[in-house]
């Protein structure tokens, strides 16, 4: 997992660093289903800004997911652009004025990367917006093979019971 040394960088008031980070992404748990990151690392822009009374991190990548299509259960990839952004106190005190991603030194990357995709998800992840799903009828995937069932005259063992209730 990716982590960075907050010892290797010191930065007074006003002062920037930037750098470029390759973070692992680990797989992500979503509605039941496991999304794998494609690749497992982003190529991440890092930067560090020391204010007054603390330091403000920002992470930003886009991460490749690849997994079930919520309607269709087929391949879905999607692409989910981060900018994420965290907030150091100097002296933590108040712990709103910090953040869970820095443990002594050591800010990890990674845990706050995977944190900032499960936020950034959509509400449904499709292999394509318009994606038609299964049908409900037979389970067959409708972007295949488009269907409908007509349940009057669908099937013609039924139109023969029907005839026959007629009769009677
Ligand atoms: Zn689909
Ligand atoms: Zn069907």
């Amino acid at each position: 997992m990716t982590s960075f040394s907050l010892r290797q960088v010191k930065l007074r008031p006003g002062e920037q660093y930037r750098d470029e980070l390759e973070v692992e992404l680990s797989p992500l748990d979503f509605g039941g289903q496991r999304y794998m990151p494609v690749p497992e690392q982003a190529r991440a822009a890092f930067e560090m800004t020391r204010a007054n009374t603390g330091t403000v991190f920002t992470l930003a990548f886009t991460a490749r997911l690849h997994g079930p299509c919520y309607r269709c259960l087929g391949d879905a990839v999607l692409e989910v652009p981060i900018r994420a952004r965290e907030y150091q106190a100097e002296s933590p005190q108040d712990e709103q004025m910090t953040t869970p991603y820095v443990t002594g030194a050591n800010l990890d990357v990674s845990q706050w990367a995977h944190d900032a995709v499960a936020l950034g998800l959509p509400d449904k992840i499709l292999c394509r917006p318009d994606c038609a799903g299964l049908c409900g009828e037979c389970g067959k995937n409708l972007n295949d093979e488009p269907h409908t069932h007509d349940e009057e005259h669908g099937d013609p063992r039924w139109a023969a019971l029907e005839a026959l209730r007629e009769l009677q």
